[in-house]
């Protein structure tokens, strides 16, 4: 039997199946980072906007690292974990500060930065600097333990490491971009993450254990899911003459120090709404019912009950003018009222 040269299989494939992303047509290690930010847990097509979008605004490391959080947050608006943005800020921050507004080379380096974990050090490290780093994300996990038949939870940081033994032996020192965006590719692409891998196309079908032991559809073995808390709430658009009120959440937590729309724990009925509004000092002229509306967290579902609250006084709360407030990014966890805030 002729020997399978993983790597050069694997890379022969990529350039000819490749899909045509923005991000794969730079060579700028910012607007890789940028883009390797955004993919984290977020789907390309849905990110494709907001590179263009971020990088049209903040074109540059130092660019970043001046930009004000309302900016920032307004440009992540809709993508949500907007840590990411602000870890980010930071890093470009260090990268002013202490690589001469360059992002660092080394893996060293660029762990040390802010919000940049082992997964997006070696994307960043190998597709901009040619480090020889395998990058081990979902998706490779997913067919790396198809490949390799892993009978262990792919999560588990055994499972991890023998996968990063593996890979380590087979990067290619003279293309590690192109083979870790190639493993990425795959299974964002054939060995995808629903039930039926599209085995027909697959650069790795030659010497894939999973496809010759019958077994695509059960592996990976994925650890239980813990189930997700379910929190109540009432989410209230207050209306003072034209204005409507925005909370600052808490710079800890959940959507921390993003704009919101006031709310309270546990759906109240409307004489209890209108009595927590009169405990924060609101004086209700009207309230009327909203459609419930629902979001999905990764550990959290909120679970809302809306209403529509004109006052006369505004209590604790900052009232803004629709101009104003339009420059805040309101989380999508809150898009089902967005039709009802003016
Ligand atoms: S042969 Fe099928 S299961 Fe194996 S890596 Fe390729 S797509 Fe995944």
């Amino acid at each position: 039997m002729s020997e399978f040269d993983f790597s050069r299989e694997l890379i022969a494939w990529y350039w000819q199946n490749k899909r045509d992303l923005p991000w794969r047509n730079t060579s700028d290690p910012y607007a890789i980072w940028v883009s390797e930010i955004m993919l984290q847990q977020t789907r390309v097509e849905a990110v494709k906007p907001y590179y263009h979008r971020f990088l049209t605004a903040l074109p540059t490391i130092s660019d970043l690292a001046h930009a004000d959080d309302e900016k920032l947050h307004k440009l992540w608006e809709g993508l949500g974990y907007y840590s990411r943005v602000r870890n980010m800020k930071k890093a470009a921050i260090t990268c002013m500060e202490q690589y001469g507004g360059r992002l660092p080379e080394t893996r060293k380096e660029l762990l040390s930065l802010c919000g940049i974990g082992d997964y997006t050090a070696a994307a960043v490290g190998s597709i901009a600097f040619e480090l020889p780093d395998p990058a081990i994300d979902g998706n490779v996990l997913r067919v790396m333990g198809r490949y390799l038949a892993i009978d262990e939870v792919i999560t588990e940081r055994t499972v991890k490491e023998e996968i990063r033994t593996f890979l380590s032996s087979v990067i290619p020192k003279d293309d590690p971009g192109a083979f870790n965006s190639a493993l990425m590719e795959l299974g964002a692409t054939l060995c995808g993450p629903d039930k039926d891998a599209r085995c027909g196309g697959c650069p790795l079908l030659p010497r894939c254990a999973a496809f010759f032991q019958g077994r695509t559809t059960e592996l990976p073995i994925r650890a239980q899911k813990a189930p997700k808390r379910i929190e109540q709430k009432t989410v209230f658009i207050l209306q003072c003459e034209k204005k409507t009120a925005f909370i600052k959440r808490p710079e800890k937590g959940l959507l921390a120090g993003l704009w919101a729309l006031p709310d309270a724990a546990g759906h109240l009925n409307d004489e209890e709404a209108r009595q927590f509004l009169e405990n924060q000092g609101c004086a209700v002229e009207s309230i009327t019912a909203l459609p419930n509306a629902r979001h999905v967290f990764t550990h959290i579902v909120w679970e809302m009950k809306g209403y529509l609250v004109k006052v006369h006084t505004p209590g604790c709360y900052s009232f803004f003018e629709k101009e104003e407030a339009e420059k805040l990014a309101l989380p999508s966890a809150f898009c089902a009222y967005r039709p009802f805030l003016w």
